[in-house]
């Protein structure tokens, strides 16, 4: 491993001491407490962009996250960083989202808003640090600062400050100090990014949603799909299935490669010594100047031709009133609660935990039984 890598026989530790274990190091063993954990057993179900139910080939949240893992590792290897580290944050990196994506998490934001508010990154944190009940002599999973780094991607100030007055010195205090995660960390941002770029595109055009034609607009897809159709003329026409794969595969390839080869320059050329003058550093892992662009012209596509298309947004939208119902239906009536959100009068931390953990059918059939109406008929 490169000296700027993360070494776990280094790491800052877990929050409570634990004896090494005998055959893996800490961040393996990180990357098993989290596949083990029930909230990434839960990601399955829950929605990416597509709706569980609206078809078994789209990405789920589960999916999604091994596709960043799996991004993450290779990119990890040529750059000589921690693989390990990259793959449990990436695992873990959703474990905090609602159901019904986005749309679920801006509902619950909303229900929060004189409580604290609700934003998915911290949830996860929260879900790795309290949430998962698994060990007799404390909450949480007990993780690795390194990895508990990764995990808290963004995070608004004013929150940092309040996560410095628990942890001082701890996972918030890079956002009040402007510092910057491990590069492993860095990675797995950018490998989230390049991930749903690429898959969305897949299921945008699996949904029929996203034409091909449209597509081409976009400057990156356009130069992959024009070089394909050079290759394999007949394939368009004859197995256009196989010929969007070997376009994304292609588009996938040139964006992992770019940040490769855009990262190992400024690497060698700051040859940060240690984990610490990363730190300290500018972001270090990223796209060249011209793939950045390229990046943020396929996301605004995305943007505006899929997330925001009203078959997606009519989706969305029932989600969103699923998880607002939901929340005013517990806060009015915590009988409905189960037992153990209950004791003695739940709070609306405990109810934002409680339907944030929800899969998107949990939420459905729940919201149907409490209030007689089914907003997605049909779902089981
Ligand atoms: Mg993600």
């Amino acid at each position: 491993m490169a000296p700027w890598a993360s070494d776990p026989a280094r790491s800052r530790g877990r929050r409570i001491a634990e004896p090494e274990a005998p055959t893996r190091t800490a961040f393996q063993r990180d990357r098993d407490r989290i596949v083990h954990s029930s909230a990434f057993r839960r990601l399955v179900y829950k929605t990416q962009v597509f709706l569980n139910h609206e078809g078994d080939l789209f990405r789920t949240r589960l999916t999604h996250s091994l596709e960043v893992a799996q991004l993450g590792r290779s990119m990890a290897r040529s750059l000589r960083l921690n693989e390990d580290l990259v793959e449990a944050i990436a695992l873990a990196h959703d474990l905090g989202h609602t159901p019904f994506g986005h749309a679920g998490q801006d509902a619950l934001d909303a229900c929060m808003r004189d409580c604290g508010g609700f934003e998915h990154n911290l949830q996860s944190l929260r879900v790795v640090d309290r949430l998962e009940q698994r060990y007799p002599e404390w909450d949480g999973l007990n993780l690795c600062f390194e990895t508990r780094e990764g995990i808290l991607k963004r995070c608004p100030k004013p929150l940092a400050e309040r996560l410095e007055l628990r942890e001082p010195g701890g996972v918030g205090a890079r956002f009040i100090h402007g510092e910057q995660p491990s590069l492993e960390a860095q990675l797995t941002n950018l490998a989230d990014e390049i991930a749903y770029n690429a898959h969305d595109i897949d299921d945008g055009v699996r949904s029929g949603l996203l034409s091909m034609e449209a597509l081409r607009e976009v400057p990156l897809f356009a130069r992959f799909d024009a070089e394909v159709r050079v290759s394999h003329p007949a394939l368009e026409a004859t197995a256009p299935r196989r010929h969007l794969a070997e376009v994304v595969r292609r588009m996938l390839s040139e964006q992992v490669y770019d940040v490769i080869a855009a990262s190992e320059l400024r690497l060698q050329a700051l040859a940060p010594p240690d984990v610490a003058a990363v730190r300290r550093a500018p972001p270090l892992i990223r796209f060249s100047p011209q793939m950045r662009e390229a990046s943020a012209s396929l996301k605004r596509f995305l943007f505006k031709s899929l997330y925001r298309h009203p078959q997606v947004q009519s989706q969305t939208e029932r989600g969103r009133q699923i998880v607002q119902e939901l929340f005013e239906i517990y806060r009015r009536d915590p009988a409905c609660l189960p037992l153990e959100f209950r004791s003695p009068q739940p709070s609306a931390r405990g109810i934002a935990d409680y339907i944030a953990g929800m899969t998107d059918r949990y939420a459905i059939n729940e919201h149907q039984r409490l209030t007689g109406r089914s907003l997605f008929p049909g779902t089981r």
